[in-house]
Formats: structure tokens, sequence, C-alpha cells
């Protein structure tokens, strides 16, 4: 027998090349006054622009973020958000403005800092304002997550923050707003989705559904990610990925992330590497190592993904990391060989005991030594 499941997923979707152009509507049925939420590279660029057209020309915008967001950026957002007496809050960007707009949303309400929340335990109420995504990179699946990932610097935590609030009310994924993304980003993105997509799929909590979705998702990234890094224009690869992102993030919102993401939270954080890249590194390893234990499952996501079997899949992982010239090694990001010890002990966040194959301390020394 199965153990019984859950699947509920409260976003509404709208997908498609030009979808963007539905945003004006989108927040007038949802508030009266917006607040722009977006980074300080995109601030600069034509599609803020339009996107400001679209919620009537004059929106106050928010663009203090850093790449990995941390809890003063939430903060210096909430205080924007209470002052302008904003009631709908629009993110655009990649991972980091959504998460930091997704917790700002609920933060704004609640009156107290959000460090209480994210690094001391402190609980979130219900308030809430609705917020609209717009993602404009294919990977985070954080359009329809009810997670932001934020860093503490002081107290040296990066760590996902999760709650019901964070559900955005609208994703609008619109595949056009990912061509002008970078080759590096390209790659970084495109296999965080395919993490998300394979850690859902071997969670200890997996279920049907995401399990429909992993294996499209997995799919999709080896379809479609080798052609938007040959070329960045092709809107059919980019399709392909924003769709393989957000059915990544329906896959593992539920289920959870495992190992790779456990031990991408101290890479990313020591070593200042993007939360995708501090995935890839792990995840071809990880792939390899839980293949004992998935049996016919794993057999299963590898056919589904276009490969006789997880070894062959793990492969291509590693090809599409050569192909993007991706850094394979810990060294390459400055990483010294006696740093391995303690990189181990801050690895087991508790997503670790997610992964289907237990994970001892030395299982995790002989991977980072692997890649060092
Ligand atoms: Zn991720």
């Amino acid at each position: 027998m199965m153990p019984s499941w859950l699947y509920r997923q409260p976003t509404e979707i709208r997908f498609g090349c030009g979808i963007r152009q539905e945003l004006g509507g989108v927040a007038a049925s949802l508030g009266k006054r917006t607040v722009l939420v977006t980074d300080r590279t995109l601030v600069k660029q034509d599609t803020t622009l339009e996107v400001i057209h679209h919620l009537g020309g004059n929106t106050p915008v928010f663009s203090d973020i850093e790449p990995n967001p941390t809890v003063h950026s939430v903060d210096l957002l909430a205080g924007v958000i209470r002052q302008e007496g904003s009631d709908v809050v629009v993110a655009l960007g990649g991972g980091s403005s959504l998460d930091c707009a997704k917790a700002a949303a609920s933060i704004a309400l609640q009156g107290t800092p959000a460090r209480a929340y994210h690094s001391e335990g402190k609980t979130l109420d219900a308030r809430h304002l609705p917020v609209i995504t717009i993602p404009t990179t294919a990977g985070t699946g954080s359009e329809v997550t009810p997670i932001a990932v934020l860093d503490d610097p002081e107290k040296s935590i990066k760590a996902p923050l999760v709650h019901d609030n964070f559900f955005p009310k609208v994703a609008l994924v619109d595949p056009e707003l990912t061509v002008t993304m970078p080759k590096f980003v390209t790659a970084c993105t495109g296999l965080d989705a395919l993490a998300h997509a394979v850690e859902g799929y071997w969670s200890r909590n997996h279920q049907p559904i995401c399990d429909l979705m992993a294996r499209e998702a997995a799919g999709l990234v080896f379809r479609h990610l080798p052609s938007a890094l040959a070329d960045g224009g092709d809107l059919g690869a980019r399709e392909g990925m924003s769709l393989a992102a957000l059915l990544g993030g329906l896959a593992f919102q539920l289920p959870k992330n495992a190992a790779v993401h456990a031990c991408s939270f101290p890479l990313s954080n020591r070593y200042h590497l993007a939360h995708g890249l501090a995935c890839a590194m792990t995840l071809d390893w990880f792939i390899r190592f839980n293949t004992p234990v998935l049996g016919g499952r794993g057999l299963a996501l590898a056919r589904a993904a276009g490969f006789n079997d997880l070894d062959a899949m793990a492969d291509a992982v590693a090809t599409l990391k050569r192909q993007a010239l991706l850094p394979l090694r810990l060294s390459e990001a400055g990483a010294k060989i006696e740093e391995v010890d303690s990189l181990v002990e801050a690895s087991f966040h508790p997503l670790m005991k997610n992964n289907p194959r237990e994970v001892t301390a030395s299982d995790l020394r002989s991977l980072y030594l692997e890649i060092m």
C-alpha cells in the first residue's frame, strides 16, 4: 500500500509568450496600490519599464536586493510596503527578488524584523499581502512555491523560510522574459530546475502528482537546456526551460528537496556560489549515490528523462556542466582541503533527512574530497 499523501497548489498560473501583458488587469483585480520588486541589474532594463507601464506608469520600485537576498533586504522592502501603503506586491526577476518579495509581503504586516522568523524561530501569523510573481530566469520555481531562501550574514545562516503565506497569488510565466539571460545564469538556474525535479522525485515524502511533474520537468531540462545554452534567443528552448522550472517548482514544493539542496546552503554561504551552481556541484554525485536505493522508480525517472539508466543521466549532468563552462571543483571557488570537515558538519541541514539513502559524514567527506 502507498502511504497517504496530499496535493494542493493555491497559486493561479498563467503561462505563455506575451502573458506579461495581462499584468495590469491581474494587479487591478487584487488591489489598488502596487509596489514593484526587482533587482539592481534588471531595474535598468527595458523589461522593468514595460512592467511599470503595465502597472499604470507610477508604481514605486524597490531594487535594493543582493543576489542571495538577506533578512536586511526583506526588512527594507517591508518598510517600503508600509510607507507606500501597498496592497499588492509584484515581483519581477530571479529567485532573489521573488523570495524577498514573498517574505516581505508577510513581514510588512507583522511588525517584527525578518531575522526573528528566519533565524530565531518566531512564527508568522496569517496576515500577508497578495504577491504576483514574474520570473525572468528559468530555474528556481519560486514563482509557485511557498519558500523564501534568505541569508542572515551576521549569523551565517542561509536557509529557506517556508510559510503558506508565501504562496504567490498569481504567477505570470512569460518565456520571452528569459531570452536575455546570460549563459552562466541559464546554466545555473536550469540545473537548479533539474535538481528540484530529481529531489522532489526521490524525496522520502514523494507522492504521485509531484512525481508526474518531476519526470516531465527532468525530460524538459535535458531536451531544452543544451539549445538554450547554445542559442539564448531560441524561444522554443526558452519556453521548454520556463515550463521545466515551473514544473520543477511544483514537483518539490510539497515533497521538499533533499541532500543536494542541504549541501548547497553551506556551499553558497561560504564560497558565494549562485544557488543553482551550488546544487550543480553535487547533483551528479548524488544521482549515482542514490541509485542503489531507487530501484524501478529511479529507472522510470531516467527513462522519462531520455536515458537508459541513472548512470547515463548523471553523465549527462556532468556534460551539461562542462558545456556551460561551470566550475567543476570547489577549489575554483576558493575552498581548501582543510575546510572539508567543517563543510561536512554544516551540510546536515534538516533536508538531508529527506534523502532516500542515508547520508553519513563519511559519505559527505568522500563527496567533498572528490570535487575539491
Ligand atoms: Zn533550488
